[in-house]
């Protein structure tokens, strides 16, 4: 059947996830040759850092209660303070290298427009549903020129619930004053994306670009490897109503 709407994930769903390795090396880069610091040693003390710390900061960033910006900072702190540099002016410099850098890199998948070019044929409305603190997540669009491409926008920091609570799914539905019926949900994670639309009452797709094992606990209703082949299920969905 062919759905009502389509309500899309971002983060390695449309959004290619390689600028954040790219921005942390980046940054890494940067603070060695400026502060005389050991590149190999603060990347391991980021990584270090980033394990402890985003357990903690995570949930409050997706659920609007801490904004990006303040959880990178306090990781490039750490971070710093453990590569043995305690300057606050050298974790002010690594915020915004890192920003800028990850914001040349965001990149969409090359699938994704033909996705876009399907869904405005069909008059299928497109609503991004992503988990995120407000401030990151707006700036990824605004770099993408995504601005304007969904039909309404729903993301967790600004809503203050996140996947896979329905409630944030039942939040994006309200902007297009549809219901969950014959809607269908695409993304790449299995507890978020496939088990929060499930729980959702969505029909949950799930995007599976690495050829990940189908989990027997968290079956998606429908399993894609791209979203050509997406658009080519929205196709079929349509000959088939
Ligand atoms: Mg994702």
């Amino acid at each position: 059947m062919r759905p009502r709407a389509l309500l899309v994930d971002l983060d390695d769903t449309l959004l290619d996830g390689a600028h954040t390795a790219l921005a942390i090396d980046g940054t890494c880069a940067a603070l060695a040759s400026s502060f005389a610091l050991e590149k190999t040693q603060l990347r391991e003390a980021y990584s270090a850092v980033w394990t402890v710390l985003r357990p903690e900061v995570e949930l409050p960033c997706w659920l609007g209660q801490m904004n990006g910006e303040a959880a990178l900072r306090e990781t490039w702190r750490r971070a710093l303070r453990r590569a043995g540099l305690a300057e606050e002016r050298a974790a002010e410099f690594a915020v915004e290298r890192y920003q800028a850098i990850a914001r040349s890199a965001y990149r969409l998948f090359p699938d994704v427009p033909g996705l876009f070019a399907t869904t405005a044929r069909m008059q299928i409305p497109v609503v991004l549903v992503t988990n995120g603190p407000s401030d990151v997540q707006r700036d990824k669009l605004r770099a993408l020129g995504l601005g304007s491409a969904f039909d309404a926008v729903a993301i967790s920091g600004e809503i203050g619930s996140a996947k896979p609570d329905p409630a944030l799914f039942v939040a994006a539905l309200h902007r297009i004053g549809a219901d969950h019926r014959e809607v269908w949900h695409v993304g790449d994670g299995l507890t978020n994306d496939v088990g929060g639309a499930r729980a959702a009452g969505l029909v949950a797709v799930w995007l599976n670009r690495t050829g990940r094992p189908t989990p027997v606990d968290r079956c998606p209703d429908v399993e894609v490897t791209s979203l050509a082949q997406l658009s080519a299920l929205l196709v079929g969905s349509a000959a088939a109503s």
